[in-house]
């Protein structure tokens, strides 16, 4: 039976709504667009959800983990060990720093890096490690802390795809001495573009909000509120890492509806778990023992015995008007990182790339257009 006719069902919708809209006009007849109020608040609301003593709001995930290799010390001739299995920020921001990215594998039911993985990978100069939250699933981070803690390597979480997913009973990102978060719209919780840097570590907390905007002793923030304001001085050479009070604003509206989004998803792919169950060739990623995942991208494993590959099913399911994606990217496939891994020596991660796709999952998901999409994985071939 053809289903052009219907509708097309996307990966993924933001939930944005009349509440977002009359938050930004709000900070648009404030007169006030730049950091300022709303994003000092956003800070103070995220740090309270995510159980972290400070929040510093950025321009994206990318500048966050920038941000936290500088204040944690990294820099050139250091190593730090990331997964290739990851988007190509993680890897490119021990580069911007001039520390080299060292590539550990990752772990087939999680898609993330282990204990065992990156100790594999350690090397004499390695300071520092970022583990992922790869599609939302929680990195298990004490055991990775296990092996980082007595060697002084500091343990950064890229947290990018985990806003609303739990370690231990607690938010992700809690436990690791510096944890990025991401606001694009691609992730769970979006202000457009925008990131987080969250730490319990106070001094570099107050260092990152001072890179963030030029390395200035006086911020932007300060010197409009008042009238003659003090010389502003630059002690080092910083950024402009800023997020905008229209940005923090939506963030706010945002980080209310978390739970509920996130609980949604979570029943949605708890409906596509017992459907996709009885199909022979496919894996659905699945919470580990240690947490729970938002499902940020619900990926599904195209075995071997399955009636297609990966790239065929792709197209059935793009033939029935559904959308899904490749699953995540390896980073060593791509010119910058090609000399740092290879498919041999990264097996997991070269598997899981070339045969993982992300099933549409969004809150609003009807059960008829999930019914579509479990129709097209049941009977690839129609
Ligand atoms: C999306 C993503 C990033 C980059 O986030 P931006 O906010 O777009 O900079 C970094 N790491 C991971 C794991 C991501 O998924």
């Amino acid at each position: 039976m053809s289903t052009v006719q219907e509708s097309r069902i996307h990966v993924m919708t933001p939930w944005l709504g009349a509440d977002e809209v009359a938050a930004v006009t709000a900070v648009i007849e404030s007169g006030w667009v730049a950091q300022g109020p709303k994003v000092a608040e956003f800070e103070r609301a995220f740090a309270r959800a995510m159980h972290t003593r400070e929040a510093v709001a950025v321009s994206n995930c990318t500048t966050a983990l920038h941000l936290a290799l500088i204040v944690a010390g990294v820099g050139s001739g250091d190593d730090v060990v990331v997964p290739s299995f990851s988007f190509i920020a993680t890897a490119n921001a021990p580069t911007y720093v001039g520390a080299r990215p060292v590539f550990a594998d990752v772990d087939a039911l999680t898609g993330n890096v282990t204990a065992e993985t990156v100790e594999a990978a350690l090397t004499p100069a390695t300071r520092a490690v970022i583990i992922v939250d790869q599609g939302g699933v929680p990195v298990d981070l004490d055991a990775v802390r296990a092996v980082c803690d007595p060697r002084g390597i500091v343990v950064i979480e890229d947290a990018a795809c985990g806003a609303g997913s739990t370690y231990k009973g607690r938010p992700v990102g809690a436990g690791a001495e510096l944890t990025a978060w991401s606001f694009h719209p691609r992730k769970i919780l979006t202000t457009g573009e925008g990131g987080m840097l969250t730490t319990n570590h106070s001094g570099w907390a107050a260092r990152a909000r001072t890179l963030r905007e030029h390395a200035m002793s006086v911020s932007a923030a300060e010197r409009h509120s008042s009238l003659v304001s003090p010389p502003e001085e630059y002690a080092e050479i910083g950024f402009n890492f800023r997020m905008t009070d229209l940005q923090a604003a939506v963030g706010i509206v945002q980080l209310s509806k978390l739970p509920e989004v996130v609980g949604r998803r979570r029943v949605n792919a708890a409906r596509y778990r017992q459907e996709i169950a009885g199909i022979r060739g496919l894996r659905l990623v699945d919470d580990p023992a240690w947490g729970t995942s938002n499902f940020q991208s619900l990926w599904v494993e195209v075995g071997e015995d399955y009636p297609l590959d990966r790239e065929q099913l792709l197209l059935a399911l793009a033939e029935a008007g559904i959308s899904a994606r490749r699953g995540i990217m390896a980073a060593h496939r791509h010119a910058p990182y090609r000399d740092a891994g290879t498919d041999a020596t990264l097996p997991v991660t070269a598997r899981l790339t070339d045969r993982t796709l992300i099933l549409p999952l969004f809150h609003t998901m009807t059960t008829a257009e999930q019914d579509r999409v479990i129709a097209v994985l049941r009977e690839p071939t129609g």
